[in-house]
């Protein structure tokens, strides 16, 4: 675990950096403010999730549709969604895969900034105080081929901005083989039972943030939610860059 400090400051060296390197936007290279960031013309390209969604799972609505304040889609309706609260920034399309893709298997991990920024302001409404950042670990084997956790990229300025822990050693990713294009049911069930809690006194009655790049049927953040309910957490949320929008 790692304890995050909202204090920063720009060194010296930073500003001789800006100053020989200037910001360019994260996706086209435009000159833009800050590094990391994206310009105005790229921005307008992504499907942001605003209002109305669903309260509690975030789920997008149409824009027209005229709803209360906290409307539940039917599944959270149903009681049948599992997290407290998850968000998530944008629609999973092509215009955010060609930025999830190279960001997760090529290196480009400078998108992290953006991709966290547009996290946390999905995260606006709720309100959360979260004890603890979990990023979704990575499995030992994945972790060594890739290099990285995406989801601890994410997760660091998330946990930052919310003054709390990065939890990236408290849970475990046993490998399983790719899910590929499977469906709902096939996912859940490769994922069953692939995480452990390595340091209960970490999970036990803490408020727990998890973080992912992508929510494409919810099967991971539905798995790790058992496992820390389990485990004695208070609440969990989830946030993600994208998620998969599909008709319910
Ligand atoms: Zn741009
Ligand atoms: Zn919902």
């Amino acid at each position: 675990m790692f304890k995050s400090s909202s204090f920063s400051f720009k060194s010296i060296s930073d500003c001789l950096l800006d100053f020989l390197f200037p910001a360019s936007c994260a996706v086209c290279g435009k000159p833009v403010s800050k590094n990391g960031e994206l310009c105005p013309d790229c921005w307008k390209l992504f499907d942001w999730i605003s209002s109305p969604k669903c309260y509690k799972c975030g789920y997008p609505f149409p824009a027209d549709l005229d709803l209360d304040d906290k409307p539940l889609c039917p599944v959270c309706a149903a009681g049948k969604s599992e997290l407290d609260f998850i968000r998530s920034a944008c629609v999973y399309n092509d215009i955010s895969r060609d930025v999830i893709l190279p960001f997760k298997h090529s290196g480009h991990i400078s998108y992290a900034k953006f991709m966290s920024k547009s996290m946390i302001n999905a995260l606006q409404d709720l309100n959360l105080k979260p004890d603890v950042v979990l990023p979704v670990p990575l499995s030992h084997r994945r972790l060594f081929h890739r290099g990285y956790n995406q989801a601890v990229l994410l997760a660091r300025d998330i946990a930052r901005f919310y003054g709390v822990a990065l939890d990236f050693d408290s849970v475990k990713r046993i490998h399983r083989p790719d899910m590929g294009h499977k469906n709902a049911k096939q996912r859940a069930e490769n994922i069953a039972g692939v995480f452990k809690i390595l340091k209960p006194h970490n999970i036990k009655d803490r408020n727990i943030l998890i973080v992912d790049d992508v929510m494409t049927t919810g099967a991971t953040f539905a798995e790790l939610y058992k496992v820390l309910k389990k485990g004695g957490a208070n609440k969990v949320y989830g946030v993600t860059f994208a998620r998969v929008v599909r008709a319910i």
